[in-house]
C-alpha cells in the first residue's frame, strides 16, 4: 500500500528551474512571498547546459537592479552592435547609436547559477532531481503539485498560486484543458546545426550572415569557447558530419573580404528545429504559464530567455498585488500584457529568421528581393533602429508601482536616447 504524501505548503509552488522559474521565484522573496521550486534535472546539469547567450537590455536592468548581476557585469560582454553579413560583405547595427540600449553576452547555464545562488543564500527551498509531478485542482482556489522527492518522499505540495515555469515539455502546458486553450504554431523548413568549439572569437560581435547556402550566425560563450550556428535541414544527422565538413560548410557561408573565422577542435554539435508556439490563454484558473510553457521562438532573435524573464516580471507584479492587497486584477490581465511583448517577440523572430534564411522553394525573384530588403535594412537608419530597438527588447510592461521590480523596469524603460 502506498504511504500518505508528504504534506507541505507554500504560496507559490513553481514547476521548473530555469530561467523563467528561477527568476520568479528570486523576485517573490525580495517581495516577502514564499515558493518552492521543483525540477526533474539534477542542480550540476542545469547548471552546466549551454543554451541561450544573448541578454537584452531589460534582462540586465532587472538582474543587476535585484542583486544577481554582478558576474554578469564583470564576467559577460557588453554587445553594442551585431554585423549583418551578405554577399561576402559586413554592414553593422549600431544598437546604442541608434536607441542608447544594448545586449550582454552572458550565458544562461551562468544566469542560472547566479540565481541559484541567490535562492540557497537567501534561504530558498529548490528541490532538484524530482520526478512524477503533477498539477491538481487548478480551477480551484486550493490547487496543488504533487512530486516524488528525489530521495524518494512522495509530496503533495498545497499552494495558492501554481507557476507553470517546466519549458515545452513539461506538464503546465498540457494541464491547460484543449478546450479551453488555442495553440498557434509554425514549423519552419530549417533547423540550426550548433556547434561548440574551442577556439578564440572570431568577431567582437555576433554576425548574422546571409548566404547562397543557407544562414549561419556566428557568436560566442567565452573567451575560449564559441558557439557557431548554420542552417540546415532539420532531420540532418549531426553525427555524420566529420570537423571538416563542418568547417567547410561554415567558412563557404561565411569566410570572406579580409574575414575567416578562427577554428578550433569541436566539442559538442547538434541540430534544433526551428518553431513558434503560442500558447492563449497563459493562464487556466490557479495555473500561470511563464516562459517557453507559453511559447516558442526560433533562436534568431534571441529571445526566448529574455521573454522567460519578462513574462515573469510581470507575473511578480500580478502575484505581489494578488497576495499584499488580496486583487487579483493584474493576475486576470497577466496573460494579455504578457503576450503582448510575447507576440512582437514572435514577428521579430519569424522576420529575423525569414530574412536571413535561404529559402529551398525560393525562385530566383524570391531570392533577389531577399537580398533586396537586407540592402534596404542596412542601409536605412529607420530600417536599423527598428531592429535594433527589438533585438535590445521592449521594455518590460510596468503594471504595479509598489512592486520589488518597479524600479528596475523604470529604469529600462527610461533609458532612451
Ligand atoms: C537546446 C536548446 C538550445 C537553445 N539555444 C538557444 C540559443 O542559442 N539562443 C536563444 O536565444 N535561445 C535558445 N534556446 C531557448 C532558451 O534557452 C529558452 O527560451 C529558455 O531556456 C526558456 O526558459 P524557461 O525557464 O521558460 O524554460 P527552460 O529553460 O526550458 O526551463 C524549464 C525547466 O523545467 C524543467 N522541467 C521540465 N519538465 C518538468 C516537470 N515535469 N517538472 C519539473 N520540472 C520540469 C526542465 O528540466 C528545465 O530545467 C535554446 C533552448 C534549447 C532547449
Amino acid at each position: 500500500m502506498n504511504a500518505e504524501p508528504l504534506k507541505a505548503r507554500t504560496r507559490v509552488a513553481v514547476i521548473g528551474a530555469g530561467p523563467a522559474g528561477l527568476m520568479l521565484s528570486h523576485l517573490l522573496s525580495l517581495s516577502g512571498i514564499d515558493s518552492v521550486v521543483i525540477d526533474l534535472r539534477e542542480r550540476a546539469d542545469i547548471e552546466t547546459t549551454l543554451r541561450a547567450g544573448i541578454l537584452e537590455q531589460g534582462t540586465v536592468d532587472l538582474m543587476t537592479g535585484t542583486g544577481v548581476g554582478a558576474r554578469l557585469l564583470t564576467e559577460g560582454q557588453r554587445h553594442e552592435g551585431i554585423a549583418i553579413r551578405s554577399r561576402g560583405e559586413s554592414r553593422r547595427i549600431d544598437f546604442t547609436a541608434l536607441t542608447g540600449r544594448a545586449v550582454h553576452l552572458y550565458p544562461q547555464h551562468e544566469v542560472l547559477k547566479d540565481l541559484i545562488a541567490a535562492r540557497l543564500a537567501a534561504g530558498g527551498d529548490l528541490r532538484f532531481g524530482v520526478s512524477e509531478v503533477s498539477v491538481h485542482d487548478v480551477t480551484t482556489d486550493a490547487p496543488s503539485v504533487r512530486f516524488t522527492d528525489a530521495d524518494g518522499t512522495r509530496v503533495e505540495l498545497s499552494c495558492a498560486v501554481v507557476a507553470g515555469c517546466d519549458g515545452s515539455q513539461g506538464v503546465s502546458r498540457t494541464a491547460v484543458p484543449e478546450d479551453a486553450r488555442t495553440d498557434y504554431f509554425h514549423a519552419y523548413p530549417h533547423g540550426w546545426f550548433g556547434i561548440l568549439t574551442e577556439a578564440p572569437p572570431s568577431s567582437d560581435e555576433l554576425v548574422y550572415a546571409h548566404s547562397e547556402r543557407g544562414f549561419a550566425l556566428i557568436s560566442s560563450r567565452s573567451p575560449s569557447v564559441q558557439r557557431m550556428y548554420f542552417q540546415c535541414d532539420p532531420a540532418e544527422d549531426a553525427g555524420s558530419w566529420s570537423d571538416e565538413r563542418i568547417w567547410a560548410e561554415l567558412r563557404a557561408r561565411v569566410n570572406g573580404n579580409g574575414f575567416e573565422l578562427e577554428e578550433g577542435p569541436i566539442i559538442q554539435r547538434g541540430v534544433i528545429p526551428m518553431r513558434s508556439y503560442v500558447i492563449d490563454p497563459m493562464r487556466h484558473g490557479r495555473l500561470f504559464l511563464a516562459g517557453d510553457a507559453a511559447h516558442t521562438v526560433p533562436p534568431t532573435g534571441a529571445k526566448g530567455l529574455n521573454l522567460a524573464v519578462s513574462d515573469v516580471a510581470v507575473l511578480c507584479q500580478a502575484l505581489e498585488r494578488f497576495f499584499h492587497q488580496g486583487s487579483t486584477e493584474l493576475l486576470d490581465s497577466y496573460g494579455r500584457t504578457a503576450s503582448d511583448r510575447v507576440w512582437r517577440a514572435q514577428h521579430f523572430s519569424w522576420w529575423m529568421t525569414s530574412m536571413l534564411h535561404a529559402d529551398a522553394d525560393a525562385d530566383a525573384f524570391g531570392r533577389r528581393r531577399q537580398l533586396g530588403e537586407i540592402d534596404q535594412l542596412t542601409e536605412s537608419v529607420a530600417g536599423s533602429t527598428y531592429l535594433a530597438e527589438a533585438y535590445t527588447g521592449w521594455p518590460i510592461a510596468h503594471t504595479n508601482p509598489d512592486s520589488v521590480v518597479a524600479d528596475t523596469i523604470t529604469g529600462s524603460a527610461d533609458r532612451t536616447p
